[in-house]
């Protein structure tokens, strides 16, 4: 691999260079990103149904994505967006520093990251959850769009994930495997008629996870409000953050409908994509879920790097891993926007 110093303009001539001794050509360094200036929002927490400001900030090379409660005395801690901080997998994903402090709900946030490719960042948080906002990723890929996206000079690279490692619980399963990027299978099936079986398939690019994704909102059922309150949870939840279905399981209440004619199973595939970039960077594999949630897929994470054989880290050839053409356009999603 080049170093860092390497620029587009000096390729032509080390590729000719290298073409005359029969070298393979070389690939020029994918870079970390971080955002280019600092950005806020305020809103909702889902389940505290508690008003919060978020503010996104750019961050170091090789520092990693933190949080920070700014709302607890002396500055708040630095939380690890890492899948050993997560302390409870109950309807969100939460992550916790030593003391007990948590960010509840971080899974939508975090895809929106995965999505844009955003290495670096340092969440500040005056609250116990990230805002809900409409329930999906999209108002966090617009909020990064915003601030702006930077290359930074340290090189990128990813967790290759080397041999199969699954996880299963019951009739639920999720499973990693070798691969040269990153994509996301997940399946559910649901008794329920209006969900019913439904299968998503997305493999990570530029653009894929923001067209085909990223406006999936969280859904819930009608009939479990009462008790989902009871416990604590959904507290924030209303029809301008979730898709709910009726008491009777044939339509959904939201007077705009579904965004996506699947929006149930992409929103699973948005929950998969948040939670896996807890690995800490990107994966080099295929993620298969079957009736997976946010505690089984930390669960695998765990699974693969309490075994150090099956993972290695490795330099990103390309943003998005080394996806042979032909494999990539058989991987392609079917158009299935329907608003
Ligand atoms: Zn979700």
């Amino acid at each position: 691999m080049f170093d860092t110093g390497t620029s587009l303009e000096t390729l032509p001539t080390l590729a000719s260079e290298a073409f005359e001794r029969h070298l393979p050509p070389a690939v020029p360094a994918v870079r970390q990103r971080t955002l280019k200036s600092s950005i806020s929002c305020t809103g909702v927490g889902l389940h505290s149904g508690t008003k919060i400001t978020m503010t996104l900030h750019p961050a170091a090379p090789d520092s990693g994505i933190f949080f920070r409660r700014v709302d607890i005395a002396g500055g708040g801690a630095l939380i690890p967006a890492h899948w050993a901080s997560v302390s409870d997998t109950r309807l969100n994903t939460c992550v916790s520093d030593a003391s007990g402090v948590s960010v509840h709900t971080i899974e939508h946030l975090m895809a929106a990251l995965a999505g844009m490719s955003i290495d670096n960042a340092v969440i500040d948080i005056n609250g116990p959850e990230v805002p809900v906002m409409d329930g999906s990723a999209a108002p966090f890929v617009f909020l990064v769009e915003c601030a702006g996206v930077v290359e930074q000079a340290a090189p990128r690279c990813a967790i290759k994930v080397l041999k199969r490692v699954a996880i299963e619980d019951g009739d639920k399963l999720a499973m990693l495997t070798p691969d040269h990027c990153f994509s996301v299978n997940v399946e559910i099936n649901f008794a329920n008629p209006l969900i019913g079986r439904q299968d998503c398939w997305l493999t990570m690019n530029g653009q894929s996870f923001k067209s085909e994704v990223s406006r999936a909102r969280t859904f819930g059922f009608e009939h479990e409000v009462a008790a989902l309150r009871a416990a604590g949870l959904a507290k924030g939840g209303s029809l301008d953050n979730a898709v709910v279905i009726s008491s009777d399981g044939r339509q959904v209440v939201n007077d705009e409908g579904l965004r996506y004619e699947d929006e149930f199973v992409r929103h699973k595939v948005l929950d998969a994509v948040g939670d896996l970039y807890l690995a800490g960077a990107p994966l080099l594999a295929h993620f298969y879920g079957l009736r997976t949630g946010h505690g089984l897929n930390n669960r695998l994470l765990a699974t693969l790097f309490a075994d150090r054989s099956a993972w290695t880290v490795v330099p990103m050839e390309s943003r998005e891993g080394r996806i042979p053409a032909a494999a990539a356009a058989s991987r392609r999603l079917p158009a299935a926007a329907i608003a």
